[in-house]
Parts: C-alpha cells; sequence; structure tokens
C-alpha cells in the first residue's frame, strides 16, 4: 500500500493526497500534520516507515466537502486518489490480497471549484492564466463554475492593473516567469513554458468547440491564444483529462473600459474596504441583487465600468424602465428571488459533478426565466437591453417540460438512495417501486403475524445496514423463537434482545433488495440521459442565466436608485464633471446610521476649470468629496444611477485616485516612497480624458519637499495633462497657482469658530482657504490645553517670521512658468549625435576609420 501511495503522492504535485480507503479520505505523513492542523481533527499514527510511525488523519467521505473547503481556503490544493474499481475487481484481477487500483481523478485548488458549498454565491470565482510574449502578456481567465471565459491582452507593465480588476482566485503562470513581475497573488502556480504555446490554445478553443475557425468570435492576438493555451491545459492537468465546462471566450478590447489601477481600486474601495472586508465598500453600499449571480454581475460592472457611451445609455436606459414601474420592479425581484442559481447548477452538470438537486435547479430556474419574459413582455416600451435579454430567456419549453415530468419536486443532492426520478415517468421503475413496496407491506403484515403465532407482543421486526431484516425479541421471549420447529433461525444474540430471521422474511427482503438495485439503476439511466439533454443545450441556458443576471442588476440598481432618491446621470462625450447635490453613497449610508445628515455638495469641472485645489481644516470632508465625485464617475460609466440631484458625466478613458502616504501607513515600504511611485504613474498615463483625485500628495515628507513637489504636479496636472483634477491640500501656498493656471481655481470646504469651538460644515465654498484650524482641530481632538496654548505662541511667532519674510512660497512669483521649464528641458536635452561629434579627434583617424565613423554616425541618426 505504501508504494502505491508514494506513487500517488509523486504524481500530487505538491497538494496534499487525499487517499480514498473505503468511507474515508487518509491523509499521511507531512500532509496529515497539515490538515489535522488546518481542521483541527486528531492526528494519528499507524505502521511504521523507516523505523518511524506513519502521522496519519482522515475525513468521511460523506463530509469530505466542508473539510475542502477549509482546506481550500486556508491556501491548500488537494489531490484526490479515489479506488478505481471494487474489492471484487481487484481479488478477481490480483487474487485474495490484491490491493484496490487507485488513481488521483481531480486536483481541487481555489479556482477549480462548482461544488456549492465551497463557492460564494455572491463572488466569481476566477482562474486566470498569463502569458508573457515579448512586451505583450496575454491573460485568459474563466469561472469554471459558470463556464465564463474572457481573452484580453496589454502591455507588460499594464498587468497589475488587469490582475487587481480581475482579483483571481487563482493565478496560473509559465515557470520562467520573470520574478521582477508585478506583486502576484498568493494562489500562483507554476506550469511547464511549453504549455503556453499560442498555436495550441488556437487549437484547443476550435476542438473544445467544434469549430474550424475562432474568427467568428471575435479578434484573439497571439498573447490571448498563448495564455488560452496556458488555461486549458492547467485545467486539463486539474481534472486529470476531464474539462469543466467552456463557453466560448469572448475577446476583451482595450479602450472598453474605464481603466483604473491597483492602487485607484483600494483607494476607492469598490470591492472591499480598506480593512478588507465587503462592509464599507462601494457594492456594500450599491448591492441590492436578489440573486448570487446577479450580485456577481454587478460586482464586475463596478470593477470594469464602460468607456462607450451607447453602451453606458443601454444599460441606464434599462435601470430607468424599471425604476419608473415600481410594480413591475417589485413583481420582477419577487420572481428573480425565486430563481436558483443555474449558471453553476450547469456548471457543475456539465463537469460530471453534478446533483439531481443541480437538475432540479436548472428546471425551476428555466421556468422561472419563462415568468419574467412574460412579465417583460407584458410592459410596454421595453429599452434595447430588456430586450436583448427577454429574447435569450425563452425556448426552454420542452426540456423544462421533461425535466418536470422526469424529476421529483425537490430532488436530493445524494444519487445512492435513488428517489429523485417522478412517479408516472417510467413505468417499468414505477412497477420496481411497487414491487419492493408490497413486500414491505407484506413484512409488515408478517410482524403481526409472527407476534400472533409466538404470542410476543414485543416482537418486532427491523432494519439496519448490517443484518438487512431481522425479527428481534426481547432477552426473555428468546427461548421460545429458539425451538427448533419454530421456522425461525437464530442470527444474533445481544445484550437485552435475541434476533432471528425467518424464511417468508428473507424471501420479502430479498424481493425488496433486488427490486431496489432495479430500480436504482434505471435512476441512474434516466439520470444521465437528464444531464446529456440539459448540456446539449448549455450554452443556450447559459445564456438565459445571463439574462437573468443582468435583470436582476438593472432591477437592483433601479431599487436603489429610488431608496436614495439618486438621479440618472447625463453621459457625454465632453470633459465635464458637472455635478450638483452629490453625495457620498458609503458615507452617507454610514451617517444616516448614527441619524446624522451628509452635507451634499455641488462639482461643476470643465473645460475652462478642469482643476479644483480644495483647502480647508482636517476633517473637513475634503477626502468625501474627492472620493463621491470619483465614485458618481465610475457608478455613471457601470450603467447606475448616482448619488445627487442631477449629474452631467463627460466620458472618462481612465481614472486615478491617489491618497497622501499618511492615509495608508499599513505597507512596507516607505510611505512616501509608494505615494511618489504612484503619483508618477499618474504622470506619464494620465490623458486630457482621464479623471484624476488627489489627496494631501506631498503630505509624507517635509513641509518644503512636499510643498514643492504638491506644486510642482498641480502646475503639471494643468499644464501638460490638462484632465480633470481635484486636489486636495492643507497648503496654503498653493493658492498662489491660480495666479498663473487659468484653469484652475480654488475651492475651501467650510468651518466657524463658535464660542471657541470648531464647527465642521462639510461645505465646499468657492475660494482659498483663509487660515489654517489646525490649531482648533487639535483641541477637537482634546489634545490638552496648556498644549494647545504653547502651539498658538509659537504659532505667532512663526506667523510674525512669515509676514516679514513672505512666508514659505516667498519669491515662487518669480518661477518661470512651468511650460517654459519644459520647453527649456527639452532644448537643453544632450544630443548624443552632437556629443559624439564634439569629441571626434579628426587628426587621429585614417581615411578609412573616417568613412566608418560617417557610417555609424548616420546609423546613429
Ligand atoms: P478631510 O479629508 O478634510 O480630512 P474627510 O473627508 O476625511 O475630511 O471627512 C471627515 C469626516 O467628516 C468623515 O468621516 C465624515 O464623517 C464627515 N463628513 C465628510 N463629508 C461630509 C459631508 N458632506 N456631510 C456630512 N459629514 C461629512
Amino acid at each position: 500500500m505504501m508504494e502505491q501511495y508514494f506513487a500517488l503522492k509523486a504524481q500530487a504535485e505538491g497538494a496534499l493526497l487525499f487517499y480514498r480507503m473505503g468511507d474515508f479520505f487518509e491523509l499521511f505523513f507531512e500532509d496529515a500534520r497539515i490538515a489535522a492542523g488546518v481542521l483541527d481533527i486528531a492526528l494519528t499514527s499507524r505502521g511504521e516507515h523507516d523505523g518511524e510511525p506513519v502521522a496519519m488523519c482522515g475525513v468521511p467521505v460523506h463530509a469530505a466537502e466542508g473539510y475542502l473547503a477549509r482546506l481550500i481556503k486556508a491556501g491548500c490544493r488537494v489531490a484526490i486518489a479515489e479506488q478505481i474499481e471494487t474489492p471484487e475487481q481487484a481479488k478477481q484481477r490480483g487474487g485474495s490480497k490484491a490491493l484496490v487500483a487507485r488513481d488521483i481523478v481531480r486536483f481541487v485548488t481555489a479556482g477549480t471549484l462548482t461544488e456549492e458549498a465551497l463557492l460564494e454565491p455572491r463572488r466569481a470565482n476566477l482562474l486566470v492564466a498569463v502569458a508573457p510574449l515579448r512586451d505583450r502578456v496575454g491573460i485568459a481567465s474563466c469561472d469554471i463554475s459558470t463556464g465564463r471565459m474572457e481573452l484580453e491582452d496589454c502591455a507588460a507593465d499594464a498587468l497589475d492593473a488587469v490582475l487587481a480588476r480581475l482579483g483571481a482566485s487563482e493565478l496560473v503562470v509559465p515557470d520562467d516567469w520573470p520574478k521582477d513581475w508585478p506583486d502576484t497573488p498568493d494562489e500562483t502556480i507554476e506550469r511547464p513554458r511549453a504549455s503556453f504555446r499560442s498555436e495550441d490554445g488556437e487549437t484547443r478553443l476550435k476542438d473544445i468547440h467544434g469549430i474550424a475557425t475562432l474568427d467568428g468570435l471575435g479578434d484573439f492576438s497571439r498573447p490571448m491564444l498563448a495564455a488560452a493555451a496556458g488555461l486549458v491545459a492547467y485545467l486539463d492537468h486539474a481534472g486529470r483529462g476531464k474539462l469543466p465546462f467552456l463557453l466560448p471566450p469572448v475577446a476583451r478590447g482595450t479602450g472598453a473600459h474605464l481603466a483604473m489601477d491597483a492602487a485607484t481600486r483600494a483607494s476607492l474601495e469598490i470591492l472591499q474596504a480598506q480593512g478588507g472586508g465587503r462592509d464599507g465598500s462601494l457594492i456594500a453600499a450599491l448591492d441590492r441583487c436578489v440573486t448570487g449571480a446577479g450580485a456577481r454581475q454587478l460586482a464586475e460592472d463596478l470593477s470594469a465600468p464602460l468607456a462607450d457611451r451607447r453602451a453606458i445609455e443601454a444599460r441606464l436606459a434599462a435601470v430607468h424602465h424599471v425604476h419608473g414601474d415600481p410594480l413591475l420592479r417589485a413583481d420582477l425581484r419577487a420572481l428573480l428571488r425565486q430563481a436558483p442559481d443555474i449558471g453553476r447548477a450547469l456548471g457543475r452538470l456539465v463537469a460530471g459533478r453534478g446533483s439531481p438537486r443541480d437538475l432540479g435547479q436548472v428546471r425551476d430556474g428555466l421556468a422561472e426565466a419563462r415568468r419574467v419574459r412574460d412579465m417583460l413582455a407584458a410592459s410596454a416600451d421595453l429599452p434595447d437591453l430588456l430586450q436583448r435579454m427577454s429574447g435569450a430567456l425563452g425556448g426552454h419549453a420542452a426540456l423544462v417540460d421533461h425535466l418536470a415530468r422526469a424529476l421529483v419536486a425537490a430532488p436530493p443532492t445524494e444519487r445512492q438512495q435513488g428517489g429523485y426520478i417522478a412517479p408516472e415517468y417510467d413505468h417499468a421503475l414505477d412497477a420496481l417501486r411497487e414491487t419492493s413496496g408490497n413486500a414491505r407491506r407484506a413484512i409488515a403484515a408478517l410482524e403481526a403475524k409472527y407476534r400472533g403465532e409466538t404470542d410476543t407482543p414485543a416482537l418486532k421486526i427491523k432494519h439496519n445496514k448490517v443484518l438487512g431484516y431481522f425479527i428481534e425479541v426481547p432477552a426473555k421471549h428468546g427461548d421460545k423463537l429458539m425451538a427448533a420447529d419454530s421456522g425461525f433461525t437464530h442470527r444474533q444474540t445481544m445484550a437485552g434482545a435475541v434476533r432471528f430471521n425467518s424464511v417468508g422474511l428473507h424471501e420479502e427482503a430479498s424481493r425488496i433488495a433486488e427490486a431496489g438495485a432495479h430500480a436504482l439503476a434505471a435512476e441512474e439511466a434516466h439520470f444521465e440521459d437528464l444531464v446529456g439533454e440539459v448540456t446539449a443545450r448549455r450554452e443556450a441556458i447559459a445564456a438565459t442565466a445571463a439574462a437573468l443576471a443582468r435583470i436582476d442588476v438593472a432591477a437592483a440598481l433601479a431599487e436603489r436608485a429610488a431608496e436614495s432618491d439618486w438621479c440618472r446621470p447625463e453621459v457625454l462625450d465632453e470633459p465635464c464633471l458637472d455635478v450638483t447635490g452629490g453625495r457620498h453613497p458609503v458615507v452617507e449610508a454610514a451617517l444616516a446610521r448614527s441619524a446624522e445628515r451628509f452635507v451634499a455638495n455641488d462639482c461643476t469641472l470643465g473645460p475652462d476649470d478642469r482643476l479644483w485645489l480644495i483647502g480647508g481644516p482636517n476633517m473637513g470632508g475634503k477626502s468625501t468629496f474627492l472620493r463621491q465625485n470619483a465614485l458618481i464617475l465610475l457608478m455613471a460609466q457601470a450603467g447606475s444611477y448616482v448619488p445627487a440631484t442631477s449629474a452631467r458625466i463627460g466620458l472618462a478613458d481612465r481614472l486615478f485616485s491617489r491618497v497622501g502616504a499618511a492615509d495608508n501607513l499599513a505597507r512596507g515600504r516607505s510611505t512616501f516612497m509608494v505615494e511618489m511611485v504612484e503619483t508618477a504613474a499618474i504622470l506619464s498615463q494620465a490623458t486630457p480624458r482621464s479623471f484624476v483625485i488627489l489627496d494631501e500628495v506631498g503630505r509624507g515628507t517635509s513641509t518644503y519637499d512636499g510643498m514643492a513637489l504638491a506644486w510642482a504636479v498641480v502646475e503639471a496636472v494643468h499644464e501638460q495633462l490638462q484632465c480633470r483634477c481635484l486636489f486636495a491640500t492643507h497648503y496654503h501656498e498653493l493658492s498662489r497657482l491660480a495666479e498663473t493656471c487659468d484653469a484652475l481655481s480654488l475651492h475651501h470646504v467650510r468651518a466657524r469658530e463658535w464660542k471657541g469651538e470648531l464647527v465642521l460644515l462639510h461645505e465646499l465654498a468657492r475660494g482659498g482657504a483663509d487660515r489654517s484650524y489646525g490649531l482648533a482641530v487639535a483641541r477637537l481632538a482634546g489634545v490638552p490645553k496648556p498644549v494647545i496654548k504653547r502651539a498658538k505662541a509659537v504659532l505667532d511667532k512663526l506667523e510674525k517670521g512669515r509676514a516679514q519674510t513672505g512666508g514659505l512660497a516667498a519669491g515662487l512669483g518669480d518661477l518661470p512658468l512651468f511650460a517654459a521649464t519644459a520647453q527649456e528641458e527639452a532644448e537643453t536635452a544632450p544630443d548624443p549625435l552632437r556629443e559624439a561629434v564634439e569629441t571626434l579627434d579628426l587628426d587621429a583617424l585614417t581615411p578609412r576609420e573616417a568613412l566608418e565613423t560617417l557610417y555609424r554616425l548616420k546609423a546613429q541618426a
């Protein structure tokens, strides 16, 4: 056995080996120690290996899913080694001592799950493969629980942002992956480079989908196909040659989406709050979906908002339609709430891991889809998107009807017991069931008969797994039945009871067993047929599942908008951001819980006024204002209503959000370094169509450095990038930029001192902040009075000094304009050609060398 174990363990490639022994999966050696630790189960030992006791632990097969879930969560990978023959077959093959053959049938990893118990209903579970090819990287992502697959490619330095958007559960990379590439998620698995060949990707995809060319599916680049090859090869490996359900791949074009990098996503807390949980995130404040599939779609929409006006309008029109008809909305949501997760049920069925319950879910979900379609059909002036979705909901009548006839109302997750095929579906099955029913009744009759005959009212006919049916009487009556001519044969004597068999009982019991086995086989055959019928229609069913999710999202966004009186944003091509009465959806909800009111604020960025410099006291609401406008833009481009009284949103190509270093301390690198790396990314990537929010940039270093950097960054944004930007700062001195930058304006969050106390109004007003409120905020925060008093004295001294010298920004008025310095920079940049000519010693050259030099210089030019 150990030999077999080690052979399998070698194939498990570092995964924990679940070694099937009867009703248990056993783990040995180091595997057992790891699993016992994670699962908190008893570690025992068995036998010896190399003179050492063998550590062992085990989990029962019927409860394996729960244990698997915990191991996967803890970051383990598991290889399942099943018995692939029965003990009888083993004996026939190799004699009485033969070992049952075992083989690894599947790897269970974070990215290859399909089981309902192991998946989070409201989150997609993505497996992602990446393949670098020259200066591009191909990315293949799929959610095998629903079969969706997407291919894209990007420049090597944009990979970080793509991975941040996808949030993979598991990442597959070639084993020659250059290690200085961006941070990779924990679940990264290396596979041989040879499995990432683009030609193989193309061939595999064509084979899987039975098509001669991929042209009809979209435009796939070499890197995309290479990544697809790596993904499919890994799935092949994980399923030991059995591929899960894959829908035809979709090519994700560049520029179709609002680009956001990892830092922006983290700072806007889109799917996760800074703490890591969902509470406090944008999605938590928005999600009113009634189905898991809807919630997954919404998360995807918010992770990848659109950049195409027509597509955004289509989504908004759908939300508008459901928003304007509260009755339709309530009815739709009530229907959708009933709909099971057919996408995932289908995924399991196609992967060969489906249960009767999954078939039942497909039946009920498709029936529900039909009702949703009828409801939409009855609604006048249906917008395009809903019409298209509605079109994908029907067409399953024959299948639903068949499943309805074939299955009982609530089929079980287990097949072993049978009982899931409905009565009257198969007459032969009904007859078998009747036979065992009759036999059961006959056994009940036998019990009454035997009680009379033996005059023992306490006699019972019982059933257990080991003995099957038997007759039991209390010990004191045992003798009566022991008599040779009693017609009973003794089977077992217990402490308080004696057990018997009889010819009559044996006959009936055999009839039950035989009919039961036949019935089970018949149900099994029907199950296979039904699964076949469902999988044959998988693409249409997957399309229905996707349409239901999309409708749920539209209804949920409409519901959310109605709850808090949000408005439909107008989406424009010109670079503006014109929001009246804007609110921050997360902060507003948090304040509402403590019965506080959120102060709405306007934002009116346009071509002539595209950079707002915002000052005012700490805690005054600057960050909140910055973020609420970024979120409003993001929500609008995702196709949602927005928390405002009105909003005109100019489409953005990229969104950047940066928070001063002091705000995210929990990082290893120098925080100021992080801040500057992120700022550099904005300065090199933003375009005039981008929207940028910068919060207290420069705060992580000394006052002079910080202010100088903030100053230069504002100038660069204004002069070079020319994008829309909100810039919060506590450096008063920056307000002087308003004198030279004509599309820049000054704003501040208002505060008032009242009876010596500082009152923060959270209200935005035009004009520079008149003074700093640092000391007042410190008092508000409970800094002791003597300290405040001392600080006041120091401040007075400093301010006097400032008045005399002109302060920190003294002399900045003489600074040449940013545009002029940039120009000068270009002119004075060293010219290598000129330098090369200047260093030539002409007298030392032979004519031949001179000619060669001339050729070299020409090539350099
Ligand atoms: P700053 O960036 O100016 O330091 P924040 O934006 O972090 O200030 O806001 C501090 C706190 O003030 C927030 O946590 C919130 O509770 C409250 N706040 C901010 N904006 C508003 C608003 N518009 N209405 C009501 N309360 C607000």
